[in-house]
């Protein structure tokens, strides 16, 4: 569903553009600026893989875009649609979402140009440890150097992979398991990864939704309950975002996936669609729901919240005037381009920028990463210190209600936090605080005229002060 260049300005270019609108409301001067956007290490490998019989040269990426923190962050996907470019805009992003998240570390990102479903798991593995061994010659990836996450296309299976193949060529590093974040549980990952970045976009919208007189201006009521709402991409995002908004009672009206739409007005059971899906092999003609061939079609829909959870540019300056929604909530990256952007902007509706909006992938990686490298399990440490504000607690329900906790009630209460709970309440709090501050700049700030402009000003205020106190070397 990607736009080619020729129809809109390319990603890379939207995403230098809604920088440079931003950084007009900043105190920097163009060297910093230009330090700023300019993308530091750019690593394109070609490389032979073995598939069956024949040899296939494989085109791949890195692209490290801002040094001013080390690690550089981001994940690695595998789409056919991976270009130089593309990848440049993505490291670009992942520097602004982890400074507005107040995550130590600058962006990076990772492509590799295949298209997975074409090829067995023993041939994607080949094709990522080749990948990975790449990074490891051209210094593109280590616990301090450059950390890789999931993406599009890629999941806790190539994580695994890229750790074994690192951990093999690099044996003396005790941090090993900190090279690559999003890894199952097994081998190093934290709680609550698989559904952080779903579970930080329904945070998101959930806080935006939360102010009264914002809501009033686009004619809604202030909170998620009965808000109606629009998922395209059912991967990882797409389907855990869904899943916490039908849990907190909003209405899922449409669902899209790449090879078509569903919409039912009265609401649609994402659990029912996921069984539909599974048993025909796609989510149209599920009963009871209008289906459109067209993806697109999915996203002109009427609704009062659309998620775009997929790939980006979905929305340009050909589709934007028939979106219906009030609110476009960017789980994916760059699901807009700039021109769409300005047209939804016209209209009034509430873009909740990426740049924010999907950042709890980060957030949660941020933590699997610090795990990593205390080699401490998260839960262990906490458990311990607050044993007797436990008791304490136990004590007080006690004498206040006047009946006895019971044993099992008992044990939960002492075994305290679990690492899934620590995991849930950090993404939580950082989503709710990113939001305030990014609304505040929106609020108070003369001349920034929507989120995105003040989520690069948060942004670019951060990542300008890192530059002046490290100065230039040499
Ligand atoms: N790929 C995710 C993103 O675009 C996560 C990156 C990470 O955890 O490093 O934000």
């Amino acid at each position: 569903m990607a736009v080619t260049n020729s129809v809109n300005n390319s990603f890379f270019e939207s995403v230098l553009r809604n920088f440079d609108k931003a950084a007009k409301h900043t105190r920097f001067d163009k060297g910093i600026l230009d330090q700023i956007k300019a993308c530091n290490s750019i690593l394109r490998v070609k490389f032979p893989v073995k598939i069956g019989d024949k040899i296939e040269v494989i085109e791949a990426y890195r692209v490290q875009h801002s040094h001013h923190k080390l690690p550089c962050k981001g994940g690695i996907r595998f789409s056919m649609e991976v270009d130089q470019e593309e990848v440049m805009a993505l490291a670009s992003l992942m520097t602004y979402k982890c400074a507005i998240v107040n995550v130590p570390f600058g962006g990076g990102k990772g492509g590799i140009k295949i298209d997975s479903k074409k090829y067995s798991a023993f041939e994607l593995e080949k094709i990522t440890r080749r990948y990975t061994s790449e990074l490891c010659k051209k210094n593109f990836i280590g616990p301090g150097i450059d950390v890789p996450a999931p993406d599009y296309g890629t999941g806790a299976r190539e994580m695994s992979w890229i750790l074994d193949t690192y951990s093999s060529l690099n044996p003396n590093d005790v941090n090993s398991q900190a090279c690559v974040t999003g890894k199952p549980i097994s081998q190093g990952g934290v709680r609550g990864r698989t559904e952080a970045t779903g579970l930080g976009v329904f945070f998101g919208v959930r806080e935006a939704c939360s102010f009264a007189e914002d809501m009033e201006k686009l004619g809604l009521s202030t909170g998620l309950a009965g808000k109606r709402v629009i998922v395209q991409g059912l991967g990882n995002v797409g389907y855990h975002a869904a899943m916490y908004f039908q849990e907190a009672g909003a209405k899922l009206v449409g669902l899209i996936e790449y090879d078509g739409a569903i919409y039912d007005e009265n609401g649609l059971d994402l659990h029912a669609v996921q069984a539909h899906r599974q048993k025909s092999g796609g989510i149209v003609n599920y009963p009871g729901a209008i289906s459109f061939a067209d993806p697109s079609e999915g996203l002109e829909q009427p609704c009062d919240i659309l998620i775009p959870a997929a790939l980006e540019s979905v929305i340009h300056k050909g589709n934007a005037d028939r979106i219906q929604a009030k609110i476009v909530g960017e789980a994916a990256n760059g699901p807009l381009t700039s021109e769409a952007d300005d047209i939804l902007n016209k209209k009034g509706v509430l873009i909740i920028p990426d740049i924010y909006l999907n950042a709890g992938g980060v957030t949660v990686s941020y933590f699997e990463w610090l795990k990593n490298l205390s080699h401490v399990r998260y839960g262990r440490l906490e458990k311990r210190f607050n044993e007797n504000m436990y008791k304490e607690v136990v004590d007080i329900i006690e004498s206040t209600t006047g009946k006895r906790v019971s044993d099992l009630e008992r044990k939960t209460i002492l075994r305290g936090p679990d690492e899934i709970d620590l995991v849930h309440s950090g993404l939580e709090d950082t989503m709710i605080n990113a939001y305030r501050e990014i609304r505040d700049i929106y609020v108070s700030q003369e001349g920034v005229e929507d989120l995105r402009t003040a989520a690069f000003v948060c942004a670019i205020n951060k990542i300008g002060v890192a530059y002046e106190e490290l100065g230039i070397f040499p």
